[in-house]
C-alpha cells in the first residue's frame, strides 16, 4: 500500500499551493506528498477567475511564462454601481491591480508544477484511523490528511462540518468564448470588470471580459430564487447594451463560506483544512483564491514545525497563524450587520454614487485588500 507523509484531498489552488510550499522549503522538501482529486486535470471550475497581484507574488508566478498560451487579462480599473444606478468608474494607471485568469488553465498550471504525486480521477471515499495516521480509500496510508476539497470537502465533513445549516454564499455564472458577432456587440472593457451590488445588499453581480472570454455571474447570501436573480441580471445587462443577447441560460452554480461567520473546525488529530474547505472567502468580495493560497502557505509553515508529529496540539499553531492573518471569527452579527436594513440600504445607495467610496473602500479595501502585503514561501536553497 503506498505511504505518504501528507495526503491532500483536492487539487485546487489550496491543495497545489500546500504541496508546492512544502516541497520548496528545505525543511520539508523530503516529505512524501500526494494530491487526490476526483477529477482529471485540466478541469472546469465555477469561478470568475479574478486574482490580485498578491496571489501571483505568493505563488512566484512568472507572468510572461504564464501568459504564454494562457489567458492573463490585465486589469486597470473597475466600474462599480448599485444595480440600476449610474456606474462610477475607477482607474488605476501603472501596474495592473488585478488579473483575469481561466481556472481551467490556472489550476492545471499550479497542479502540474507543484511536485506532488498526483492521484487524479479518484474520489475520496473514506478515511480510517491507524496506529500512526490514516488509511484512505483502503488504498493509501498517510500520517496527515489535508482537506482541500472546496466547499463540499468530504474531509471537512469527516471532522464535523455541517453543510446544510451553514450560511453560505450561493453563486451562479457562465464563462464562454465569444464568437465574432458576440465580440462586436459586447461593450465591456477587458481592463475594467463591472460590479453591480444588489439593492437588497445580499450580494453582487459581475461581468468580466478576459480576452475573448466573457464571464457573467451573481452571488448572494440567500439561496432563494437565485436563478431568477441571475436571469434578471443578465436581462439588465442585455438591455443596457453591455453583453450579447444570445448567451446560454445554462448557468453553473457553487457555494462558499465567508471567513468571518464560518464555524468550521480547521484542525483535528492528523487532519487539517485549507482553502474553501475551511470556509475562508473574504467577507465583502467573496474572493477565495487568495485566502486558499495563503492558508496553504500558513499550513506549510505549521507542518514544518510539526517535525512529523501531526497531533491536534501541534496543528493548533495553524489556527493561531490563521487568526493573526485573517482576524478573529465572529459567530454572531457584527456592528454593521446589526444596523436596520432600511438604514443600510439608504446609506449604501448614496455611497455607491460617490467616487471616494467606490474607489477607496469598495475597490481598494474590499476587493484589492491592498492593506495586506503578499505572503511568500521560504524557498529551497
Ligand atoms: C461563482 C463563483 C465565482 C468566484 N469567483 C472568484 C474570483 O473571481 N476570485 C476569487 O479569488 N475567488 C472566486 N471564487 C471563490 C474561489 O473559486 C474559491 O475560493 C477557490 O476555488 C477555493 O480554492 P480551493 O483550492 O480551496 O477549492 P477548489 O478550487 O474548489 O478545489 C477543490 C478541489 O477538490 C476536489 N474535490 C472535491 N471533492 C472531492 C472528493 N470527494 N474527492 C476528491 N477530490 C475532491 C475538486 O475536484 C477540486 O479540484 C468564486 C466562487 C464562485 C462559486
Amino acid at each position: 500500500m503506498p505511504e505518504y507523509d501528507v495526503l491532500i484531498v483536492g487539487g485546487g489552488p489550496a491543495g497545489s499551493t500546500l504541496a508546492w510550499s512544502l516541497l520548496n522549503n528545505s525543511a520539508t522538501s523530503d516529505l512524501k506528498i500526494a494530491i487526490l482529486d476526483k477529477q482529471a486535470f485540466p478541469r472546469q471550475k465555477v469561478c470568475a477567475g479574478w486574482v490580485t497581484p498578491a496571489v501571483m507574488q505568493a505563488l512566484a508566478i512568472d507572468l510572461d511564462d504564464y501568459a504564454d498560451g494562457r489567458v492573463l487579462q490585465k486589469i486597470h480599473g473597475f466600474e462599480i454601481s448599485m444595480l440600476g444606478q449610474k456606474q462610477v468608474s475607477s482607474r488605476f494607471p501603472g501596474e495592473p491591480v488585478s488579473y483575469g485568469i481561466r481556472r481551467f488553465e490556472f489550476d492545471d498550471y499550479l497542479l502540474k508544477r507543484c511536485g506532488a504525486k498526483l492521484l487524479l480521477n479518484q474520489p475520496f471515499k473514506k478515511m480510517e484511523k491507524t496506529a500512526n495516521g490514516w488509511r484512505v480509500n483502503e488504498q493509501y496510508r498517510t500520517k496527515l490528511v489535508v482537506g482541500a476539497g472546496g466547499h463540499y470537502c468530504p474531509v471537512a465533513r469527516a471532522i464535523g462540518a455541517k453543510g446544510v445549516s451553514e450560511l453560505a454564499v450561493v453563486a451562479q455564472e457562465v464563462e464562454f468564448e465569444m464568437n465574432e458577432a458576440q465580440k462586436q456587440v459586447c461593450t465591456i472593457d477587458a481592463e475594467k470588470p463591472e460590479l453591480f451590488f444588489t439593492p437588497d445588499l445580499m450580494g453582487y453581480g459581475w461581468v468580466f471580459r478576459k480576452g475573448d472570454y466573457l464571464n457573467i455571474g451573481l452571488g448572494r447570501e440567500d439561496k432563494s430564487r437565485l436563478s431568477g436573480h441571475v436571469k434578471a441580471f443578465c436581462e439588465y445587462l442585455v438591455a443596457e447594451g453591455k453583453i450579447p443577447a444570445d448567451i446560454t441560460d445554462k448557468y453553473n452554480g457553487h457555494a462558499y463560506l465567508l471567513y468571518n461567520h464560518a464555524m468550521r473546525k480547521m484542525v483535528d488529530d492528523g487532519v487539517l483544512l485549507i482553502g474553501d474547505s475551511a470556509g475562508l472567502a473574504y467577507p465583502q468580495s467573496g474572493e477565495g483564491i487568495r485566502p486558499a493560497v495563503e492558508s496553504a502557505i500558513l499550513a506549510a509553515q505549521t507542518l514544518g514545525d510539526c517535525k512529523g508529529n501531526y497531533s491536534r496540539e501541534n496543528l493548533e499553531d495553524y489556527n493561531e497563524r490563521m487568526q493573526q492573518r485573517f482576524g478573529q471569527r465572529q459567530p454572531g452579527p457584527d456592528l454593521m450587520e446589526r444596523l436596520p436594513l432600511w438604514l443600510k440600504k439608504a446609506f449604501a445607495s448614496q455611497l455607491m454614487k460617490t467616487r471616494w467610496f467606490t474607489k477607496n473602500v469598495v475597490v481598494d479595501k474590499w476587493f484589492l485588500q491592498s492593506h495586506q502585503d503578499a505572503l511568500t514561501v521560504v524557498n529551497k536553497q
